[in-house]
């Protein structure tokens, strides 16, 4: 969508917008924002409103750390909501660049654009991304914080008309279209007070741009139902986890590179040699799309989430599945990733493992048929599949050894990424849970 620095003013006036907010991501997937009055509209539009970034988790070093915001003018957007403003709120989203206007290679969002760009000069002209991220609704205690308290009991696809949790969904949809989201479809999950909302794919830096303003959306309106959204990986012992499958095709022209009329499953080469790049470097994309302690939690068997890495073309236990789609809709869909991933970052290590798939041109191992978890260890390690990492600290040491998926981060985000979760392992490996103490006290 194109929008023009004139059509942001006019929309300013006629919307009587009072505040500018202007939106980025840092390397753990929060999304920041610097918010301005509208009276700093043309600085906005000229690329000059500045922020310190030393504050910032993965940013800068206090010696340097000015910051300068970049807005992508075809992300404005007219916030549904005042936030007890006299006027309503305008946002957009940016990319961080340095003073001397140069991008910050710290920002996930320059960095993807860094190998959208490597993917372009590849050959192809786009990435195009569906994701499903689930969450669960819960409610709220009387002092307003946080329970784990489902907000109803129902389970896949029920129909729940009456109770908080399907209202809030409505809404939800329905601030998301006022918002331009095509929605295509809402519906209830497996576990109590798990939803999922799909918005349609697009090409991936507006897919991530759009997630992190879904996430946005979702905790916001939930707030007004009494209710509190959660994406962490898996919040319920022994019941379903919140996935964030993400559905990837390449085109290049108009043309889904994916999709061959012609072949087994209308499968190209392309995508078998793309999906042998995501399964050969799996173990460390998971470090990525999978980067909480709590995220391993949700990848073990029994919830729908993947443990091995695999593909098939039906089953829903493999890391990735082929979707039976059309010329358009051919895709890969990787099951591992949770919503707590950086959308950005994910993208990018994806983006940049399939394209190397491409480079080495090799066949993935054979689709399985049945389930996973119902193969024994022998037959696993016969048809030479392996398990995805088990814990952050697996995933971190793969991520480690993983050349490739560090340059799809660069030099910068790679180092603080590995900092960054070292030391949240650290802290986690130093917490004494209940669990210990109920095992342990009476030893
Ligand atoms: N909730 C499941 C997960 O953790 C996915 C369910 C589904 O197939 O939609 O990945
Ligand atoms: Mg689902
Ligand atoms: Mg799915």
């Amino acid at each position: 969508k194109q929008i023009t620095a004139e059509n942001i003013r006019n929309s300013v006036r006629e919307n009587n917008i009072r505040f500018l907010r202007l939106a980025f991501t840092d390397i753990n997937g929060t999304m920041k924002n610097v918010e301005v009055p509208t009276s700093q509209l043309e600085k906005v539009l000229t690329n000059e409103i500045r922020f310190d970034g030393s504050s910032i988790d993965g940013f800068v070093r206090i010696e340097e750390s000015d910051m300068v915001l970049y807005p992508d003018l075809s992300t404005w957007i007219v916030m549904p909501w005042q936030d007890g403003a006299s006027g309503k709120i305008g946002r957009l989203t940016c990319s961080v660049h340095n003073v001397d206007g140069t991008p910050f290679a710290g920002d996930p969002r320059n960095n993807l654009q860094r190998v959208l760009a490597e993917m372009r000069e590849f050959g192809y002209s786009d990435f195009d991304i569906g994701f499903e991220a689930e969450f669960h609704l819960f409610k709220l205690n009387e002092n307003g914080n946080w329970t784990t308290e489902a907000c109803d009991h129902a389970s896949y696809f029920d129909m729940t008309d009456s109770d908080e949790g399907a209202k809030c969904r409505r809404e939800i949809v329905e601030t998301l279209e006022d918002m331009d989201f095509e929605v295509e479809a809402a519906h209830h999950e497996v576990g109590n007070g798990q939803q999922e909302i799909d918005f349609k794919f697009d090409d991936a830096l507006t897919t991530a741009d759009r997630v992190q303003l879904f996430k946005l959306v979702v905790r916001t309106v939930a707030k007004k139902h009494g209710l509190c959204a959660t994406f962490m990986a898996k919040p319920l012992q022994g019941e379903a986890g919140n996935g964030m499958h993400t559905n990837m095709s390449l085109f290049q022209g108009g043309k889904n590179v994916f999709y061959d009329a012609a072949a087994e499953n209308g499968l190209s080469d392309t995508a078998l040699y793309f999906l042998n790049g995501i399964l050969t470097h799996a173990r460390a994309i998971t470090a990525v799309g999978n980067p909480t302690v709590n995220s391993y939690k949700r990848l073990i068997p029994g919830f729908e989430a993947p443990v091995y890495i695999s593909w098939s073309l039906k089953n829903r236990s493999p890391l990735v599945r082929i979707p039976s789609a059309g010329e358009l809709t051919t895709r890969l869909e990787l099951r591992s990733a949770d919503p707590t991933a950086n959308p950005y970052l994910l993208l990018a290590a994806t983006l940049k493992a399939g394209l190397d798939g491409i480079k080495q041109a090799k066949m993935p191992m054979p689709p399985i048929s049945g389930n996973v978890f119902e193969m024994t260890e022998t037959e696993r390690l016969a048809a030479g599949i392996q398990p995805l990492p088990s814990t952050l600290h697996n995933a971190i040491k793969a991520f480690k050894e993983d050349k490739l998926i560090q340059e799809a981060l660069g030099e910068h985000l790679t180092r603080r990424f590995i900092e960054s979760k070292e030391l949240e392992w650290a802290k986690y490996t130093q917490s004494v849970s209940r669990w210990e103490l109920e095992h342990y006290i009476d030893y």
